[in-house]
């Protein structure tokens, strides 16, 4: 079985073949079939298991689903844990989406917030790191994620040790609910349970 026998765009199996990625993992293609329905996922998953498809898959399908009227701006939301996966996924990103005309940028400082928050409006995926994306939230007036359909919580465990929690919390507070949101973590602990409670709506298990 090959990607091209999960019903994706020509744009995004283009993207993929692009990048040499032929056959998904049987966890990869059971969380992109449940997300690109629509539904909320909680997938376990470790780093290497191949979860970045997992996820950036139902975020370019998900976008490209919505009329470009729906899509002004922001759209997408991945929050990842440390500056290294964020940039990580960007560069996955940028090769299996290279075929889509959305625009992609990193938001994890070590830019001027201001210079930083002019582009989040115009970008329409975004990939941040937790203390910087709530930074925006709290100290940038015109930030606004009126227009987000879809939410990433990657290595949420990582995230939650890290000393997140609650800079999550603020963060969910600010999303519109009306959105799908996919949340990996490698453990499930406690925190996690929380979070995932907080974030997700009746959401499909998959253990990647
Ligand atoms: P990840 O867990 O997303 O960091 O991926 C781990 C490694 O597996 C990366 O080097 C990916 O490029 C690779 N990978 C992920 N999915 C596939 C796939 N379907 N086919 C081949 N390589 C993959």
């Amino acid at each position: 079985k090959n990607f091209t026998d999960i019903p994706l765009s020509k744009k995004t199996l283009d993207g993929l073949k692009y990048a040499k990625y032929e056959t998904p993992t049987d966890i990869q293609r059971e969380a992109i079939g449940l997300a690109i329905q629509g539904n909320d996922i909680l997938g376990a998953a470790k780093t290497g298991s191949g979860k970045t498809l997992a996820f950036l898959i139902p975020v370019l399908e998900h976008l490209y689903q919505l009329k470009w009227s729906q899509l002004d701006g922001l759209g997408a939301l991945i929050i990842s844990p440390t500056r290294e996966l964020a940039y990580q996924i960007f560069e996955v990103l940028r090769k299996i989406g290279r075929f889509h005309d959305f625009s992609a940028g990193l938001v994890i400082g070590g830019k001027k917030l201001q210079e930083e928050s002019e582009r989040i409006h115009r970008t329409n995926i975004v990939i941040c790191t937790p203390g910087r994306l709530l930074q925006h939230m709290d100290e940038t007036a015109c930030f606004t994620a009126d227009s987000l359909k879809i939410l990433v919580l990657d290595e949420a465990d990582r995230i939650l040790d890290l000393g997140f929690a609650q800079t999550m919390n603020a963060i969910i507070e600010n999303l519109p609910s009306e959105r799908q949101t996919l949340l990996f973590s490698a453990t499930q602990t406690r925190s996690v349970k929380d979070l995932a409670r907080l974030s997700l709506k009746n959401p499909m298990y998959v253990s990647v």
